[in-house]
């Protein structure tokens, strides 16, 4: 499916590498001006150019998400440098891998507060955008037992209530607000790949369990998430769409 957002502005929070990277180049290659952000400055300079290189104004800035006024100042400066925000993307996790309280505090200022903020933030540049909207990156890991991370699974499924509740409140503002809940994504440089090539029993386990039969690609993520930002998902709001291969249906 080929999607033109030639004339769009588009914030993904968090798209140095990975899926994040993957959502931002997608938009870009179909015609939109993008800006994105991470922690850290050399990832995000070679993403930068990546983007950059398909001709549509870009931007980027070193941010943390997990401070609250880091994101205010970052989304005022991505509109300025993008004349606007059309969509924004919640990409950043702290993938909260330990039920302690660093695993559970990270999980709440990154996955869960950072994409309430930066929605407040960008709530004004969006209500005077073209058709926009919100794209909130949850995870497969809240829609079952999160077992092995908890504070994870709790906060992506805080995630998925919070874009319920919103795609409400903006509804009558013409702002659509989704949510999308990947299964296992490998990436070179990514999680799984570094479980694969360790040998780890838990990735064995968790591509079994894959009806599809195998991990996903971050371009599918990005695909899912151009087709909930084009024209073609106008009437959705409020979803949260799993895009997994199946992995999400195991058990069942
Ligand atoms: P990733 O490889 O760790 O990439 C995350 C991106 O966000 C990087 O660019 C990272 O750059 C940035 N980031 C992280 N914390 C940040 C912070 N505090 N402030 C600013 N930027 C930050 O992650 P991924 O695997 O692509 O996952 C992306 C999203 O998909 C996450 O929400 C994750 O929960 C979800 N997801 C992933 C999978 C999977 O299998 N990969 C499965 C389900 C859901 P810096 O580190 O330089 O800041």
């Amino acid at each position: 499916m080929a999607f033109d957002f030639g004339g769009k502005r588009v914030v993904v929070a968090g798209a140095s590498r990975g899926i994040g990277r993957a959502i931002a180049l997608s938009f870009a290659r179909a015609g939109a001006g993008v800006s994105i952000c991470a922690r850290g400055a050399e990832d995000l300079a070679r993403a930068h150019s990546e983007i950059a290189a398909n001709g549509h104004p870009t931007h980027s800035s070193v941010c943390d998400l997990a401070d609250r006024d880091a994101i205010f100042h970052y989304v005022e400066e991505a509109a300025s440098a993008l004349g606007g925000i059309d969509v924004l993307v919640n990409n950043a996790s702290a993938f909260g891998a330990k039920d302690d309280e660093e695993g559970w505090a990270g999980g709440v200022s990154v996955d869960l507060m950072a994409t309430v903020r930066a929605g407040h933030a960008a709530r004004a540049f969006l209500e005077r955008g073209d058709h926009p909207c919100i794209i909130n990156i949850s995870s497969v890991a809240s829609l079952r037992c999160g077992a092995p991370r908890p504070a994870y699974a709790a906060m992506k499924a805080a995630v998925n209530n919070y874009t319920v509740s919103l795609a409400g409140v903006l509804a009558p503002r013409g702002i659509r607000v989704n949510a999308i809940a990947p299964g296992s994504v490998e990436f070179p440089g990514g999680r799984w790949e570094r479980a694969r090539l360790n040998g780890s029993p838990l990735y064995q386990a968790i591509r079994a369990s894959i009806p599809f039969g195998r991990m996903g690609e971050p371009e599918e993520i990005a695909d899912a998430a151009l087709f909930l930002a084009s024209p073609y998902a106008r009437w959705i709001t409020g979803q949260v769409i799993a895009v997994d291969g199946g992995e999400n249906l195991q058990g069942l």
